[in-house]
């Protein structure tokens, strides 16, 4: 029998079948890493879409996600969304949507939908919460077009070796990155690039910025514009202010909305894109910044620095720690001045510390 909705007359069954994946492509493995390194083996992403033919289904983009309801930003406005029933097969395992989801709904009343289908994923950020029985995939952000970490160059100082840790975490998550150092007019030019300079040197972008002298300020929202962007950094790094700075309030409404969601119930955690005017969206991800890296065994991780990753082979052991080991082509790298001294740190607490 069909669901009451559906006998409402609100969506056929033909324009439902059509909006689908094909069946059992929602297996419970859905969006399970199968692999620890997915920049060379993307998770698991639905190859077909079958798009809707009836003009009861809108596409949409999902911009907030709390508790089981999803705003889906549609070409005639927002819906509140719940996921039709049968997606939910499978969710034991991880989240279905999220935000940076594009989706397929159904308005069942005014304001109010259903989504039908999800799009395949490009990419997203995610991290598995342990649970009682297995793992939960939390994903933090669908689709991300980039991951925008802002540091300081000063006051708070910044900390490298959590910038090289984000670092990780989009290089396996196979997500491009923006470096924003700010406060650059707090110290002298030299002084920042000394801090930073190898990072753009390594492919990521960068920029340098100062909210009170409106330096980096249009480059930066020139890199916002039309794009997914995940912000992260430290607090007291100024990413409120940067904001706020291309986008009078914005900061603001970010901010208020983190503090009050910071401060719930766990289970209360609600995520949301925020629109820029000049098109492309915003996410705070203050998620991030715990995210372990869990899936990363402790002798891979000299391939998620570029600048080891080309020079390992090299190293006369092929279980090479480079830490001791003679003829080993990373030591000699950071000798030839190939490896900042700094990124070669990092690689060493995070194989050989604990977290
Ligand atoms: P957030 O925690 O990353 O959002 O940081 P905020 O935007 O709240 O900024 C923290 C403090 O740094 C505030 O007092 C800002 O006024 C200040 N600030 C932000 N950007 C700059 C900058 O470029 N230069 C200087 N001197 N101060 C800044
Ligand atoms: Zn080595």
């Amino acid at each position: 029998m069909l669901p009451p909705l559906l006998s409402k007359g609100f969506c056929s069954s033909t324009s439902l079948k059509n909006a689908m994946y094909s069946p059992g492509k929602f297996s419970p493995g859905y969006g399970k890493r199968t692999h620890p390194n997915p920049l060379k083996h993307p998770p698991l992403i639905e190859k077909e879409v079958y798009l809707p033919l009836s003009q009861d289904l809108k596409p949409g983009l999902i911009i907030r996600s709390q508790s089981g309801f999803f705003s889906v930003q549609t070409g005639d406005g927002i819906l509140v969304c719940k996921l039709r029933g049968r997606l939910k097969r499978g969710s034991k395992e991880g989240d279905l949507a999220a935000i940076g989801d594009r989706v397929f709904v159904c308005q069942i009343a005014g304001g109010e939908g259903l989504i039908e289908s999800i799009e395949p994923r490009q990419r997203m950020i995610s991290r598995l919460a342990p649970l009682p029985r297995g793992e939960y995939e939390q994903i933090i952000i669908a689709n991300p077009d980039q991951i925008v970490l802002v540091f300081a160059c000063a006051e708070p100082a910044p900390r490298m070796r959590m910038l090289d840790r984000f670092l990780i975490i989009a290089e396996e998550q196979s997500v491009p990155v923006l470096i924003v150092a700010n406060k650059i007019d707090l110290v002298s030019m030299d002084f920042s690039r000394d801090l930073f300079d190898h990072y753009g040197e390594l492919g990521y972008e960068l920029i340098y910025s100062s909210v009170p002298n409106r330096e980096g300020l249009a480059a930066l929202q020139e890199q916002f514009t039309g794009k997914i962007s995940a912000l992260a950094g430290p607090s007291g790094a100024g990413k409120s202010s940067l904001l706020n700075a291309i986008q009078p309030g914005l900061g603001l409404t970010i901010q208020n909305v983190s503090q009050s969601t910071g401060k719930g119930k766990h289970t209360t955690v609600s995520s949301e894109l925020f629109p820029l005017e000049g098109g492309g969206y915003v996410a705070d991800t203050p998620g991030l910044k715990a995210l372990a890296l869990w899936d990363i065994e402790p002798e891979e991780l000299d391939g998620y620095f570029p600048e080891m990753r080309a020079l390992v082979a090299q190293c006369q052991f092929s279980d090479c720690t480079h830490v001791h080991e003679p003829d080993c082509a990373i030591i000699k790298g950071v000798e030839q001045g190939l490896i900042h001294p700094s990124r070669y740190d990092s690689y060493l607490r995070l194989r050989f510390e604990e977290e």
